[in-house]
């Protein structure tokens, strides 16, 4: 699929130390042999809460090169910066001096950060350092959520490249209920709901990058087409305000805003905490038979039930969406209980 991307055009690979449980960099890094890796910008992050001081910085960049098998990446981003990080890894082990000395030595192009925290926490950070690029979620349900629309102006308008994350928030902008889809429907010019999602983003002059996760041949397919269609001011102000209209209505309807980003798991106590959210959210848009289904057959295969989380809070802690986890536990548990 990597390949076959690259040949239809994709430039940009975005992967980190941790995805696929530390196996996404070998795995992408076999994918760019033979001769693909010169045709693409590859994206990479330190893990900077595992770093206990400095030097693991270098060993752990050293380690990701290898497993990426080539002498530089062009992205390098001090990955999911939040307010507890900022501090204890990035200013008392000057990470971003580092990461200018790995830039020196011509291991490193570009610098820059991801970060799920609040609007004051983006600026502070963006305003600290001369960056070169960030990463923030943005999608047209989370405007305001995170570095949001705020964020990415306000980094645009200080030269940085701006690459956007979770697009689709999670898959839950693919896959929409019926009365979002009415909301699009009332539009002449006809578009799924990815892209949809996708033009979104790629309508505002601030948006460097858009990421897209693709788990298919399809998906890759569908998203390469869209790209071509796609340009600044892509869409007309009345497409602009059918978004809006669908972010309302996905608002109405939607309890549990998890993206299923995954970062809360694994949970110490194994519960299957984004299955048994994804449940709760199904049967609140109406797939009540469905909901029901997927709680009762297939949540368990991911984990533990939520009735046997123990309400020690260590997955709220990482949570970018600031999830009150165990609360909402016991209510999904009340649900289905
Ligand atoms: S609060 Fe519950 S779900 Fe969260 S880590 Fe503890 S046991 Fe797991
Ligand atoms: S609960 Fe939070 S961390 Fe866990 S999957 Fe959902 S959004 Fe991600």
């Amino acid at each position: 699929m990597l390949r076959d991307a690259i040949d239809s055009g994709v430039n940009y690979i975005d992967t980190a130390y941790l995805y696929h449980e530390g196996e996404s960099e070998l795995i992408t890094g076999n994918a760019l042999a033979d001769g693909y890796r010169s045709k693409t910008f590859l994206a990479t992050k330190s893990p900077i809460w595992l770093l206990n001081n400095s030097d693991d910085f270098d060993r752990i960049l050293d380690e990701q090169l290898k497993k990426l098998k080539t002498d530089h990446i062009d992205l390098y981003l001090l990955h999911n910066i939040r307010k507890e990080y900022w501090r204890t890894k990035v200013l008392d082990f000057n990470l971003f001096e580092k990461a200018q000395k790995a830039k020196k030595a011509g291991k490193v192009r570009y610098i820059g950060f991801s970060l799920h925290d609040d609007f004051n926490t983006f600026k502070q950070v963006t305003d600290f350092y001369p960056w070169d690029f960030c990463q923030i979620q943005l999608n047209y349900m989370d405007t305001a959520y995170q570095a949001g629309l705020g964020g990415l102006r306000h980094a645009a308008k200080k030269g940085l490249g701006v690459v956007i994350m979770e697009p689709l928030k999670g898959g839950n902008l693919a896959n929409i209920p019926a009365s979002v889809q009415a909301v699009f429907d009332r539009s002449a010019n006809k578009r799924t709901p990815v892209e949809w999602a996708l033009s979104y983003l790629w309508d505002m002059p601030e948006v460097s990058l858009v990421l897209s996760g693709m788990s298919s041949p399809l998906q890759t397919e569908e998203n390469i087409a869209y790209a071509a269609r796609s340009r600044i001011g892509c869409l007309s102000a009345d497409e602009r305000k059918i978004v809006a209209a669908a972010n309302k209505e996905f608002r109405n309807i939607t309890a549990i805003p998890c993206t299923a980003c995954s970062y809360c798991m694994p949970c110490p106590h194994r519960i299957a905490i984004p299955y048994a959210f994804t449940a709760f959210n199904d049967y609140h848009i109406g797939n009540r038979e469905r909901a029901e289904h997927y709680y009762r057959e297939v949540v368990h295969r991911f984990g533990k039930m939520p009735c046997e989380c123990t309400t020690c809070k260590e997955c709220e802690k990482l949570c970018p969406q600031g999830l009150k986890i165990s609360t909402l536990l016991a209510d999904v548990h009340k649900l289905f209980g």
